[in-house]
This record gives C-alpha cells, structure tokens and sequence, in this order.
C-alpha cells in the first residue's frame, strides 16, 4: 500500500447526500492523487443514510487514505475485515458504495466503460421490467398499456386490495400505508387480476408480481401454485430471508419462475439458494451486498447452476447503482432482466450521463468506467426532506395491529 511512483492513491473519500426525487441517495466520491480523477459509487440505504455516511466518511476514509485505488480486492477485503464484526446493510453500503467508486475509477484509469473491463459486451442492451399499479385490476390494465405503448415489454403488476393496505400501489411503488394489511384478500386478489390481464394483453407482454415477503409460507405456496396459468415471467419475493427454507417445499408444489435476493447482505445465503437450484433469479441489491466484487462472483457461481441474475433496481437506487447494474447486464451471460424505475429531469441533471431507455431496454454510454457523473451543485439543490428521516416507510400492521414484514 505505499505509493510508487505513477501509482493513484485514495486521498479522500465523501459520501455526497442528495434526493432529487425526494428519495435520501448516498453517493460515494473517491477523490484521488491524480487531480480531477475520482470514481462513483452508490451507497444508498434511503431508511439509514446518515449511519451509512459515517461508516464511510468517520471509518472507511480514514482507512483507505494512502491505499493504491487500482487494487479492488485488497481495499474490498481490508475495509470488510477491519471491523472484526462485518455485512449487515450499513456497513455493506458504505464498502458497497466505495467498492463501485473504485471499479469506476479503475475504467477511467483504464479509458474503458466498466462492462469491458468485466469481459466485453455481449448484448447491446438490458432489457428492463418496470412498476404498472392501480387500486383495481381495470385500473392497472391502463397503467401496463400506457408502459407497453412505451415501448416497454415486461411489467411488474401490483394491485390494491379494497379496504385494506398492500405493497406498491403508492405512487412510488413505497410501502406507504396506515391501513392494515390482510393476506387473505390480498392472496385472493392477485390472480384474479393476473386472470384480468391475460384476458386484456394477452400473452405477448412479460408479467411479474413482487409479493413483497408478506406472506406466511404456506399461504405463499398456495398463492404461487395459483399463479400458475398465468405464466408470470416470475414472481419476486414470495418468502423473506427468514423463510428460504420453505423454498425447496414450494418448488415441489409451484411451477413458477422465482426470483428473490434484494434483502440480501451475505452473498453466502445467495449463492445457497443458486447451488439448491431453489430460484430462478437472484436479484440482490449491488451496494447492501458490498458491491460490484462481491456480486460478480455470486453472478459467477449463480451461472454455473443455470441460475440468472436481476439486479434490483428500485427508485431508492441512485442513477449511479443503475448504471453498475447495466454494466454487469452488458457483461453476465446469465442476466435475466433488469429493474428500472425511470428517472425525472432532476435526477438527470443531477447525474449526467445516466443511463437511457430504448425500446423497453436500458442503453450505456461509451464513457470511461459507469459513464456517470455527479453534478455537485445540482445536488446541492436537492437537500434531504428534513420532516422525517425515515422516510416513507411506516409499519404494517395486521388487522389485530401487530406488524409484519414490509
Ligand atoms: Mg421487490
């Protein structure tokens, strides 16, 4: 770790806080010996950003200062281990966050987009899946025709439930919600609005449900066996991490394509499910696992099991994680699909050089490293909502008032 001559050195790094669209990124600014060269990382973890800023800016830049930028692998495994007690989504994002700023820096060293550096490009675009809600099913059949006349192909369906509150129908797809929840009717609800939409799209449009861990295991069995003829593209989250042992059950009882992973912090309990053959697609969220490090090799292993990766790509992942996630969709002969959620002209001016959509797929420019920027005036403009640093997340309840999982 000391400096050779030519060598580029971390000097400093910052976890720059914005929200353009409301929503609280953590962006990671790796600044270095080089003047004007730095990388970008995403760091965000939107219902704890401040104790994710000063595990980088209080721990990992005190740590890192001096280390050579281009080797990845040992500043990946002197940050994880430096705190004896390691993962969790804190610490993963801010070492996630520092981890991609790093592969960044290393393409603009390099004067490669990141994807070359990951093997080549060998689709010319990620095909994306996007968010169609509605508080009835004639009301999400509007939404998912107004994205497939987008030019969009593959759409995630999430319907109310009359009376009672269930996962997506906000207006940003947010788990916003007073109203309790009540799996009954949500699980007697979905398929027949899966029955609605093959009845009004027909069967030339991709469609996906998030069930959002909400259910009891056996009532997720029930519900994906029910999906069945609806031929869903997959259905995401059927069980939370602390169910993954009903899955080898429900593979027995439900032929439909599963996809789980966005909770994850431990590439470990991914790459399980991928040996077992218990999922179809992994979808962590790059910066809670620890970056683009560890998840290319969970990408790796996953592909070997004939396993297919679709990272996560909600609203609370900033433009600069979108653009980690299309340059491994460009690179992995296992992805799958990929999450989009469309970005407003303030998140742009934010981050130029964004990644752009092209017929229902996300499209990368030809920019060193993720091809992104930081406007940090723009930024500045953007502050954090100060009303309520949770954000818009509150508890679910049951109807008896106990709460339950997101
Ligand atoms: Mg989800």
């Amino acid at each position: 770790m000391n400096g050779d001559a030519g060598e580029v050195r971390i000097e400093r790094i910052r976890a720059v806080r914005t929200a353009p669209e409301g929503i609280r990124l953590v962006i990671v600014k790796v600044e270095t010996s080089t003047p004007g060269l730095y990388g970008l990382g995403c760091a965000t973890f939107t219902q704890r950003p401040l104790a994710v800023c000063s595990a980088i800016e209080d721990y990992l830049d005190p740590l890192l200062r001096g280390a050579d930028a281009q080797q990845i692998e040992d500043c990946w495994h002197v940050a994880r281990l430096s705190s004896y007690w390691r993962d969790g989504p804190v610490l993963n994002n801010a070492l996630g966050g520092v981890d991609m700023a790093l592969w960044d820096l290393k393409g603009k060293i390099a004067g490669l987009p990141l994807y070359q550096l990951l093997g080549g490009k060998l689709r010319a675009s990620a095909r994306v899946y996007v968010h169609a809600h509605g508080r009835d099913a004639s009301e999400v059949t509007d939404s998912a025709r107004a994205l497939l006349e987008a030019g969009f192909s593959a759409i995630r369906c999430q319907v109310g439930v009359a009376g009672a509150g269930t996962y997506g129908v906000g207006a940003a797809g947010t788990a916003t919600q007073q109203v309790a929840f009540d799996p009954d009717r949500y699980a007697r609800v979905v398929p027949a609005l899966f029955a609605h939409l093959r009845d009004e799209l027909g069967w030339d449009v991709d469609l996906l449900h998030d069930t959002h861990e909400r259910l009891a295991p056996p009532a997720a069995v029930r519900l994906a066996r029910e999906l069945e003829p609806f031929g869903l593209y997959f259905l995401e989250d059927v069980v939370a991490p602390e169910d993954h042992g009903w899955l080898e059950h429900l593979r027995r009882h439900a032929a439909v394509p599963l996809a789980i992973g966005e909770l994850a912090t431990r590439g470990e309990d991914l790459a399980a499910l991928a040996v077992g053959r218990l999922v179809d697609y992994l979808r962590p969220h790059l910066s809670d696992l620890g970056g683009i490090t560890p998840a290319r090799k969970l990408a790796a292993l996953a592909e070997a099991f004939g396993v297919r990766m679709a990272w996560h790509g909600p609203g609370d992942a900033s433009p600069v994680a979108h653009a980690a996630n299309l340059h491994l969709d460009l690179a992995l002969s296992n992805f799958g699909i990929q999450e989009w959620t469309p970005l407003t002209d303030a998140s742009r001016e934010v981050f130029p050089g964004a990644p752009t959509i092209d017929a229902g797929a996300l499209v990368a420019n030809e920019q060193p490293g993720l091809g992104i920027d930081l406007d940090e005036r723009a930024a500045a403009r953007h502050p954090y909502p100060e009303d309520n640093l949770n954000g818009s997340w509150r508890p679910v309840r049951l109807a008896d008032g106990s709460v339950i999982r997101p």
